[in-house]
């Protein structure tokens, strides 16, 4: 505190200094004043010495050009240094016009550089020689590859097979672009990483507000509770951390829950360790406490909880008066006392109870978040944000200065230049009837349902996504990829090698953040920005006059981006218009000719984006020009709470008001507006759309619920057999107390390391010299017990088999728990791969039973980059996510990553990184979390496979909702 309270006194004086001179100090948007962005104005010619010249004063001149760092999903700007000598990119810094990164970034943006420069990297488009996986490569034209891929796609169309085409995505570019390409095709074929990722985070938020993530203005508040470790590897992970710091300066108090000892843990004020699984049951104890003392804002659960729907519904013989109501509440938590909390999580009652005081204290600025961590963790972990959200909730903690806001209220979505219609399709391999309330795809079930005889697949793209190691049971991922009778084709889009890649018939090479398209809005602080990511290389010829068509001209060798790569495929899909996807990928300004990247960004910046071509036209610049500039504009600042917002009369056209208040309107939605919240709750009978919700006598906007508040009590759940689970409540994990033998741990697998980001950081040399490993923390009684100490070897055995990793004794974390970071252990098994961060291994196979040990370790090697022969690591860790079983959670759908093993020291005959896995266990197991769901053909109220209202990134028309022995169309198809 000390040192930062220093350093901006140190700013104030060189800006007073910099003033005293009558120069302009540069302040940009990001208002935070460091001196060391260069100014906008001099982006063109930026002077700037060569460090390596020293101390010769060797002067070199750059072109600033900006774009969006592509190694998470914050988004976070970018200035590429691009050397006006030889026009090659070399350095990335922040970009101080950014309103949500304000010109920072972590390590992973700076790294962008070993990405472009990494030796290993794919540059041309690959077709498999041999057997797939064999490792046999040879180099062929994207003519090629588009040609096969167009005439297996358009027959699989013209054949009525389209659920054989699918998209599988890890880390997706821009909102909703692949989504629209698949639906021109007519596909329901888009498939996400989420559910191993966040859907148990978006699951809790989507039932409270309709929205699925939440949006904490961290800088204002007075309290922040994080239930993940959130400074290093949160969600929006520096846009948010540099906030919580912010905050911290002002005061505010950081309450973190992580069993771990995190980089979070270690700012906080309050740092509690429990159980893992137990978050719930503590946050249910403070809010029953604030409940018991009357502390909750009275009037804000009044007008905005959906306690009227909750009285008709469970207590239709009582008064229907919100006095009643409270009465209930009191009620229905008194059973979660501090002392219950504790027994669960192992967290001291007293403990629990000034966490209660601190929490209450901030009335209505507190600011919460939790994403992967607890929610992604446990079975139910949906929960933990549900209780979590549960505070802000009765404290009026909602939308307010420094309190939680729904993401859509501080993100901005434009209108595309084309908006295909939904597909009249459901494809049941990524949206399964037993699972009619996932919030996203059952992705990570993809091997298992096409095993089970559910279906196959004729042609499948995975996009920036590495299942076989991201995933639990990776083997089943290989077993059912090299089946050419599940997977008829395998194309790979993905800007480096993976264990995914190895498997595909084609690997195509995409372009990093500073090479490729993409438009971002995320939610960062209550605001909505919309930031470009380009590629840089291609805007500075274009600055100097140069024209490029298409983005290979520019980038290195053959190296692509999806959006020109969708474009031209559409095209060869149907090159003569007749099946009608060709005109969504056609020119509005020159008929009949292709859709070109330039057009498609400059209608949106055009037509979309309020207050952008104002702002543009002010430097005398187009729209497009502008964002290719500065790469960021901030629409609003400020937005407030949206749901108290009148609806205007013109949007109450022939309306009508149901029983409970909301408001129903056959007025047409606005066309350019973001005030109108995301999601799609139901249309009334007579197909007029929710518009708002009445409140003490006004029309309000309120939230995209289908009661239009928040929901408190989830009619969904209870309608679609989670009557138990409609309330926020405490579901005990699989990993609870009570279930784990005398001999069982737990093993926390979720955590990221600060300066990794899953597949693709493995060739950024930088990060990989600082994080190369995942050791097993153990904690010192544990270690003791079993005769270990750090850098012994240990077996962990899972349910499907074991992994042998080294111990790392620390008093980090919790006793009774271990815990390994996901991010390590990369392996290839031939010479193509990353080496700088990949093992070489042997994988040995009979029937069902998979082992892996580990042949090399990273070597030093000779390339074209000197550093990579000083590699002076070898352990780049083990993949431990080889040794879990699906575990799919029956709300949610989210994979239950925390596992029940057993810790021993490892025999003579184990090795570093030795795996052993059998995969016919793996689909034991599979079944028996399959027999936990309440699938749709039994309890869906209403004869459809999932309530309209939930989110879905893809969503086909509303007749493919029906399920099929309940009177669907004759027209859908595909199953
Ligand atoms: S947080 Fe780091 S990795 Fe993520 S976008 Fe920002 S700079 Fe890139």
């Amino acid at each position: 505190m000390t040192d930062l309270t220093n350093l901006n006194k140190l700013v104030r004086a060189a800006r007073d200094a910099v003033e005293a001179r009558g120069e302009t100090f540069y302040p940009g948007p990001s208002r935070i004043h460091l001196a060391a962005f260069p100014p906008k104005e001099r982006w063109n010619d930026w002077v700037e010495l060569d460090s390596k010249a020293w101390p010769a004063r060797v002067e070199k001149r750059y072109m600033l050009v900006p774009t969006t760092c592509f190694n998470c999903e914050s988004a976070c700007g970018l200035l590429a240094y691009v050397d006006r000598d030889t026009m090659q990119v070399r350095k990335f810094e922040g970009n101080p016009e950014h309103p949500g990164s304000r010109g920072r970034n972590c390590a992973k943006g700076p790294a962008t550089l070993n990405q472009i420069t990494d030796p290993d990297r794919i540059l041309y488009p690959l077709k498999r020689a041999g057997r797939r996986g064999e490792g046999k490569w040879v180099r062929v034209s994207w003519d090629e590859v588009l040609n096969d891929l167009g005439d297996r796609i358009r027959r699989a169309i013209t054949e009525g097979r389209p659920n054989e085409v699918m998209y599988h995505v890890g880390r997706p570019g821009e909102d909703g672009y692949t989504e629209r390409v698949l639906a021109a095709w007519g596909v329901d074929g888009h498939n996400t990483h989420t559910n191993v990722c966040s859907s148990g985070g978006r699951a809790g938020y989507h039932y409270w507000m309709g929205l699925d993530r939440p949006s904490p203005d961290h800088a204002n508040a007075r309290v922040i509770l994080l239930v993940s470790s959130h400074l290093e590897a949160g969600h929006y992970f520096n846009p948010h951390a540099q906030r919580v710091i912010e905050a911290k300066q002002n005061g505010a108090k950081l309450i973190v829950f992580d069993t771990r000892l995190s980089n979070t843990a270690t700012h906080a004020d309050h740092w509690v360790a429990p159980y893992p699984g137990s978050e719930a049951a503590i946050l249910l104890a403070i809010a029953n406490d604030v409940i018991q003392r009357g502390l909750y804002h009275r009037e804000f659960v009044r007008r905005w909880w959906n306690w009227q729907e909750y009285l008709a519904h469970e207590h239709p013989g009582l008064a229907p008066s919100f006095e009643t109501f409270e009465q209930i509440l009191k009620t229905l938590y008194a059973d979660y006392t501090f002392e219950y909390a504790a027994a669960e999580s192992g967290v001291d009652a007293g403990v629990l109870r000034e966490l209660a005081g601190v929490v209450a204290s901030a009335g209505t600025r507190l600011s919460t978040h939790t994403w992967r961590s607890a929610a992604a963790g446990n079975l139910g972990g949906w929960q933990v944000p549900r209780t979590l959200f549960f505070l802000n909730a009765l404290l009026g903690a909602v939308a307010t200065e420094g309190g939680t806001y729904p993401n859509a209220w501080n993100k901005f979505v434009p209108r595309p230049i084309y908006v295909p219609p939904h597909p009249p399709i459901w494809n049941e391999l990524t949206w399964p009837r037993e699972y009619p309330l996932a919030i996203n795809e059952l992705s990570f079930l993809l091997p298992h349902l096409l095993k089970d005889g559910r279906g196959r697949l004729d042609v499948y793209f995975t996009r920036v996504y590495n299942p076989v190691w991201t995933n639990p049971d990776g083997f089943s991922w290989i077993e059912a990829l090299t089946d050419e009778r599940l997977v008829g084709l395998h194309a790979a889009l993905t800007p480096v090698w993976s264990e995914t890649a190895f498997f595909a018939d084609y690997v195509l090479p995409m372009g990093l953040g500073s090479e490729r398209h993409d438009l971002h809005s995320y939610e960062q602080y209550d605001g909505q920005w919309i930031a470009f990511r380009q590629p840089v290389l291609r805007a500075a010829r274009e600055r100097l006059g140069d024209r490029a068509t298409d983005t290979r001209q520019i980038n290195p060798g053959e190296v692509w981006e999806e959006n020109e790569f969708w474009i031209e495929l559409s095209w060869r899909i149907d090159p003569d218009g007749r099946l009608g996807i060709r005109r969504w990928f056609e020119s509005k300004q020159t008929p009949g000719q292709k859709l070109t990247v330039d057009e498609y960004y400059a209608h949106i910046f055009d037509h979309s984006v309020p207050g952008l071509p104002e702002r543009a036209a002010g430097e005398g610049l187009a729209p497009l020009e502008f964002m290719r500039r500065y790469g960021a504009f901030e629409i609003a600042a400020q937005i407030g709470p949206l749901h108290e917002r009148r609806v205007p009369p013109e949007e109450l056209a022939d309306v009508r008001v149901d029983p409970l208040g909301r408001v129903y309107t056959r007025a047409p939605a606005p066309a350019t507006s973001n005030i109108v919240p995301t999601g799609s709750p139901e249309p009334d009978a007579e197909g007029r759309r929710p518009v708002g919700v009445q409140v003490d006598g006004e029309t309000l906007r309120g939230f995209p619920t289908p009661s239009g508040r928040l929901e408190f009590y989830s009619r969904t759940l209870a309608e679609w057999g989670w009557h138990e689970s409609a309330l926020p409540t405490y579901i005990k994990s699989h990993i609870h107390r009570e279930r784990l033998a005398a001999d069982q741990m737990v093993l926390i697998s979720t955590f990221r390391l600060p300066v990794q980001i899953h597949t693709r950081s493995a060739n950024a040399k930088w990060l990989n010299e600082i994080a190369h490993t995942n050791p097993l923390w153990i904690h010192p009684g544990d270690a003791r017990g079993l005769g270990l100490r750090t850098g012994d070897l240990v077996r962990v055995e899972t349910e499907t088999g074991y992994f042998v990793v080294k111990a790392w004794v620390t008093e980090g974390i919790r006793p009774g728990v271990v815990a390994c970071s996901h991010h390590m252990g990369r392996w290839k098994v031939r010479e193509a791969g990353e080496r700088q961060m990949m093992a070489t291994v042997s994988l040995d196979r009979s029937g069902g039973r998979w082992s892996m040990r580990q042949i090399q370790g990273a070597q030093p090697f000779a390339s074209e980059d000197p550093d990579t022969l000083k590699i002076w690591w070898t352990d780049v860790g083990v993949h431990q996510n080889l040794t879990f079983a699906v575990h799919p959670d029956p709300v949610s759908g989210q994979h239950c990553w925390h596992q029940a093993v057993r810790v021993h020291k490892a025999g003579p005959d184990d090795r570093y990184g030795d795996i052993a896995v059998d995969t016919a266990r793996s689909m034991e197991i599979f079944r028996q979390w399959l027999a936990l769901v309440r699938q749709a053909d039994r309890y869906s109220p209403n004869g459809t496979r999932r309530p309209y209202w939930l989110m879905r990134p893809l969503r086909p028309s509303k007749d493919a909702y029906r399920l099929p022995d309940r009177g669907r169309p004759a027209a859908v198809s595909g199953e």
